[in-house]
């Protein structure tokens, strides 16, 4: 293992090749399928194998194995500036542009590979500078180096002329850039070894740009995510695996010892590779998920933007309404009180629906008011202690001579010598109660109406509203205080209403630290509804 850290050559091919390994794959198993990245695969794993090659070719001491190494790195070195022009077409969509190019440049390729083992390619392999074998350049070798550095500057000009192209994304533009100056430096690197196999009197010192390669691609994987940390780690873990195998199996003493060796290595590489594609699975899965939220995140942002701003118009457009029906409720009284002189009975008639229905009115636009209030978060309590009793009896006063009207009797039970002091704020409470009882009203059809005031040890006080009419169903009952609810058999009995005076209850109780909800035994059974609040001692 000593070309791990030995001579500073060794250590820059052998950490090349590694990391040209890692990214082959890495890029490999984030999207199989597209073109530039089975380009960026492919010419990554011949960069790999060119590496090894020279760096076996460079430490071996059998000539034989130098020279099938020279062969090896040769047709790997053949397709690496192909398939780089390839994903770089890929990668800048202009295939199409270039295609008759590409055509070309590949059957220069598969020629230089006929040739690659004629002696007038290469003459032979032989000591050179401080390496055991180098090649020696032969009367063809001119033509396959003209064409590896016009395939690598014609694909790194195109690269560079796309760096701002417009449709491509922020992060790949960036993944761009890095794999721009990498390429550069691996080419840079790698292709300093053409002095030497010319005889020039240059070392190849570049070299140590081919392992600046890796050093910029790890950058790009911590700093930017370039491709994912935790596949990287696998990866490298994976591979150390198979190089000890695969040293093993060299090194073997005896047949016996390579065979297990050998076979422990196939079975460790399909479990890596089994291993590597999991954990790209996973990896890509949580990428989608964070995708996901953070789109649904953003649409839920955007669904709360729109509901202020519903909310707003509600609250503009319900004050808008305010003025007006006052103003017809007001004039529709004077002509009903005959401050316009006498009018007919048709004329009262006709006074009077508008009147009922401006009424109605008021207070829809009363529920849409407090609905806006409280989603805005502007509803102000004016707390203050009180008897419950005088607010209930009051109520009542006020209630009663409308229910008996439409033919319901109504009682209230509540020890007058009590008293049931609560802080509350009264003008809300009152609103509260008025929508119970009112309720009651609307949906009994006959039969009567118990409001009933008690208090328990537990320093509460209970409000209670039991009625005999059209009754709750279980279904129903859950969802009784939520916007905009009405029950169906409510409609049948009773088509006024808004469906929001319960749940304005619910948040008007819930300011008060109450407890507000209702029973009943179903449809039919009629309802008794009930509202809880702190008892408050003077
Ligand atoms: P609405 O304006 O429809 O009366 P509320 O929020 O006050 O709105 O009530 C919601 C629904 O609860 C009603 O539509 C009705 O279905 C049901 N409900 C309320 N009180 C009673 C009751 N005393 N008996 C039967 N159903 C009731």
């Amino acid at each position: 293992m000593h070309f791990l850290f030995g001579n500073y050559y060794q250590f820059s091919l052998f950490w090349g090749g590694v990391i040209a390994l890692i990214s082959s794959f890495a890029v490999y198993y984030d999207g199989p399928r597209e073109s530039e990245n089975i380009g960026w695969f492919l010419s990554n794993i011949f960069a790999a194998i060119w590496s090894f090659g020279y760096l076996n070719m460079i430490t071996t001491q059998d000539k034989e194995i130098a020279s099938l190494s020279n062969i090896i790195l040769h047709w790997a070195a053949i397709f690496i500036p192909l398939f780089y022009f390839f994903f770089t077409l890929a990668i800048t969509k202009s295939y199409e542009r270039y295609k008759k190019v590409f055509y070309f440049f590949s059957i220069l390729a598969i020629f230089f590979t006929v040739i690659v083992t004629l002696k007038s390619f290469v003459l032979d392999v032989v000591p050179k500078f401080i390496f055991n074998y180098v090649p020696d350049a032969g009367p063809l070798y001119k033509y396959f180096t003209a064409y590896f550095f016009i395939v690598v500057i014609y694909a790194l000009v195109i690269l560079y002329k796309n760096l701002d192209v417009t449709e491509i994304s922020g992060l790949d533009k960036l993944r761009l850039k890095y794999i721009f100056i990498a390429s550069m430096l691996g080419f840079a690197g790698g292709s300093s070894v053409f002095f030497l196999t010319f005889n020039i009197q240059i070392p190849p010192f570049s070299i140590v740009t081919f392992s600046l390669y890796p050093i910029v691609i790890t950058y790009a994987i911590l700093r930017h995510h370039l491709f994912n940390v935790r596949v990287i780690a696998t990866e490298l873990f994976i591979f150390a695996l198979w190089m000890f195998i695969l040293i093993r199996t060299l090194a073997a003493q005896n047949s016996q010892e390579q065979l297990s060796n050998g076979v422990l290595l196939i079975a460790t590489i399909v479990i890596g590779i089994l291993l590597i594609r999991n954990v790209w699975k996973e990896v890509r899965t949580r990428e989608e998920m964070e995708a996901l939220t953070e789109q649904l995140a953003a649409a839920n942002e955007k669904l709360k933007e729109l509901d202020q701003a519903k909310t707003e118009f509600i609250s503009i457009a319900s004050h808008q309404l305010r003025t007006p029906l006052t103003a017809i409720k007001g004039y529709a009284s004077l002509i009903l009180e005959g401050d316009y002189g006498e009018i007919s009975a048709d004329l009262k008639h006709a006074s009077q629906i508008i009147f009922d229905s401006a009424n109605t009115l008021v207070t829809v636009v009363a529920d849409y008011l407090n609905v806006s209030s409280i989603e805005l978060g502007k509803m102000k309590y004016d707390f203050t202690v009180f008897d419950l009793k005088d607010l209930v009896k009051s109520v009542i006063e006020e209630l009663k001579q409308n229910i008996e009207k439409i033919g319901l009797e109504l009682k209230f039970e509540c020890d007058v010598t009590k008293s049931y002091s609560v802080k509350a704020d009264l003008d809300k409470l009152k609103q509260v109660l008025v929508n119970i009882i009112d309720n009651s009203a609307k949906y009994t059809p006959k039969g009567g109406i118990t409001v009933s005031l008690t208090k328990n040890s537990q320093a509460k006080v209970l409000f209670a509203v039991k009625d005999t009419g059209i009754g709750i169903s279980k279904e129903t009952i859950p969802k009784l205080f939520a916007k905009f609810i009405r029950a169906k058999n409510a409609n049948e009995t009773n088509m006024r209403g808004t469906g929001l005076g319960l749940f304005i209850a619910k948040e008007i109780i819930n300011a008060h630290s109450g407890r507000i909800w209702v029973e009943s035994e179903g449809e039919g059974e009629g309802s008794q509804f009930y509202v809880e609040l702190n008892e408050t001692n003077f």
